[in-house]
C-alpha cells in the first residue's frame, strides 16, 4: 500500500464511532423492576420460599422454553456451568477433552477443573473448531468434545455430532458468547448433550456474572445438580423426584461445590432475557447490511459463518491474504474512523488464545499431586508448545475484527463499508 494514496485525505468517518457494549447498555427500567421486585420480597436465595416462586426457577424454565431442552440448573457463572457439565457426563480422571484453540482460557480451565486433560485442536477459516482436526484428534481416552461457538458464530455442529457419535463422545457446547443464537434453526445450547450460557458483563446477555445448564439428558441434570450444591439434596426441592422414579439415574450425592444463582442475579437475567431476540434481530439486520456491501471486495475473504440464519451477528471479521497487509489494513481502517483490531498480534496477550493459556501450555496443576497429565489414570499423553496450531495462528494473524453493537445505525454501517472499501482499494 503506498502512503501517498491516503495523502491529504478526509478520513471515511469524522464523528466519533458509536460505541457499546451489547448488554449492560439494555440496563433500564425492566431490570430496575425485576430486581426492586427480589428486594421487596427480601428472598435473595433460591431455596428460601416457594421453589416455583423462585427467579432461579423461573430463569431456568425461560430457557428450557427457548432452547427445547427437558432440563436447566442456574448456576454462579459459565465456567460453573461447564464444569458441572464435564462432570455431570462423568469426565473425570483419566480422560481427555477435545477444545478448540481458539476460546476464552475457561474452557481449557473447566477440563483441568474436572481433572481431566484437555485436548486443543486447530480452528478453520469459520474461527470455530475444525472438524477434521477434532476427528484426529480423537484417541481412546477421548470422553467429550466442547465445540465453542465464537463471537455468536454457530460451529459445524452437523459434522461434530456425527463425529463424535461415532466415536462415542460427550458433546458438550459452550455457548457463553452465543446466547440466541441457533444452528440450522435448533437453538445453540440444545445440540449436543449439554449446552453452556454465561451471564457474565460482556454476554448477549449479562447479569454480571451467571450461567445456565442446559440438557435433556437426565443423568448429566442430576449429577451436575449434585456438583453445583453440596447441600442439593438437603434443601427440600423436588427437582428429581418429579421425573426420576422411572428414571435410571443414580441420585447418591457425592461432594459439591456451591455454583447456585442468587435471586438478584436471576432477576436480571430473567430482565435481559426478554430482549434476546429483538437483539439478535437487529444485530442480524446490521451485519447483513455490512457483509452485502463488502462480499464483492476482492483481496478480503469474509469469516466463513456455517449457519448464518444462526449468528449472533456482533462480530465482524475479514482476512487479508497476509500478516502485512492485516496490520496495515487495520491501522488505515483505524484512521479512517473505524475503531477495529487484528485478533492476534493486538499487542497483549489475548486469553482467548490457546497459545497464551501459560498453565496449560506448561501442565501447571492446583497441586502436583493432583495433575491431571501426570495423574495415574491417565494414561495418554499430550504436548503443549506455542506454535502447536499453526493454522489457528494464520487466521488470526490475517483476521481484522470489527465490534458491531445494537446502537449502530445504518449510517454507522454504510460508514464502515465505505471506509472498508477504500482502505481496500489503496492496497
Ligand atoms: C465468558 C466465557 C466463558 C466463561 O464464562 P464466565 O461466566 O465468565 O465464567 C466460557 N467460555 C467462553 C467461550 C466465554 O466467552
Amino acid at each position: 500500500m503506498e502512503a501517498s494514496k491516503f495523502n491529504d485525505r478526509k478520513p471515511v468517518r469524522t464523528k466519533p464511532w458509536s460505541f457499546g457494549l451489547i448488554s449492560s447498555e439494555e440496563i433500564g427500567d425492566l431490570e430496575k423492576e425485576y430486581v426492586l421486585r427480589v428486594l421487596q420480597k427480601k428472598r435473595l436465595f433460591r431455596y428460601g420460599g416457594r421453589q416455583d416462586q423462585s427467579e432461579a426457577y423461573a430463569l431456568e424454565q425461560m430457557y428450557k422454553e427457548r432452547t427445547k431442552v427437558k432440563h436447566g440448573l442456574a448456576v454462579n457463572a459459565g465456567t460453573s456451568a461447564l464444569i458441572s457439565a464435564l462432570i455431570g457426563a462423568g469426565v473425570g480422571p483419566g480422560d481427555e477433552v477435545i477444545i478448540p484453540s481458539y476460546t476464552y482460557i475457561a474452557t481449557a480451565t473447566a477440563v483441568l477443573i474436572a481433572r481431566a486433560v484437555p485436548i486443543i485442536v486447530e480452528v478453520d477459516d469459520s474461527l470455530t473448531m475444525d472438524p477434521q482436526a477434532f476427528e484426529a484428534a480423537i484417541t481412546p481416552h477421548t470422553k467429550a468434545v466442547i465445540p465453542v461457538h465464537m463471537r455468536g458464530v454457530p460451529c459445524q455442529m452437523d459434522e461434530i455430532l456425527a463425529i463424535a457419535d461415532k466415536a462415542g463422545l460427550t458433546v458438550i457446547e459452550d455457548v457463553a458468547q452465543a446466547n440466541g443464537g441457533s444452528y440450522k434453526g435448533r437453538a445453540l445450547g440444545s445440540l449436543g448433550h449439554a449446552g453452556c450460557l454465561s451471564f457474565q458483563q460482556y454476554k448477549l446477555v449479562t447479569a454480571g456474572e451467571g450461567g445456565m445448564l442446559l440438557t435433556s439428558d437426565d443423568s448429566i441434570y442430576a449429577r451436575a445438580s449434585i456438583y453445583h450444591d453440596s447441600a442439593f439434596t438437603f434443601w427440600g426441592n423436588d427437582r428429581f423426584a418429579r421425573w426420576g422414579t422411572e428414571s435410571s439415574v443414580d441420585f447418591d450425592p457425592f461432594p459439591g461445590e456451591n455454583y447456585r444463582m442468587s435471586e438478584l442475579n436471576a432477576a436480571l437475567a430473567m430482565a435481559q432475557s426478554q430482549r434476546i431476540d429483538s437483539l439478535v434481530d437487529r444485530l442480524q439486520r446490521l451485519k447483513g447490511r455490512i457483509v452485502e456491501g463488502i462480499r464483492d471486495i476482492p483481496n478480503i475473504q469474509l469469516q466463513r459463518i456455517p449457519d448464518p440464519a444462526g449468528d449472533v451477528s456482533y462480530s465482524l471479521v475479514f482476512y487479508l491474504p497476509t500478516v502485512a497487509q492485516a496490520q496495515r489494513f487495520s491501522s488505515e481502517l483505524q484512521q479512517e474512523g473505524i475503531p477495529n483490531g487484528t485478533i492476534d498480534n493486538n499487542g497483549f496477550a489475548d486469553r482467548h488464545i490457546y497459545k497464551n493459556w501459560t498453565y496449560v501450555m506448561n501442565k501447571v496443576a492446583i497441586s502436583d499431586k493432583d495433575n491431571p497429565w501426570t495423574n495415574e489414570h491417565y494414561k495418554g499423553h499430550v504436548e503443549y508448545a506455542p506454535d502447536m496450531c499453526p493454522r489457528t495462528l494464520d487466521w488470526l494473524s490475517r483476521a481484522i475484527s470489527v465490534s458491531l453493537h445494537q446502537s449502530m445505525t445504518d449510517e454507522d454501517a454504510d460508514d464502515l463499508i465505505e471506509a472498508v472499501r477504500k482502505v481496500a482499494a489503496a492496497i
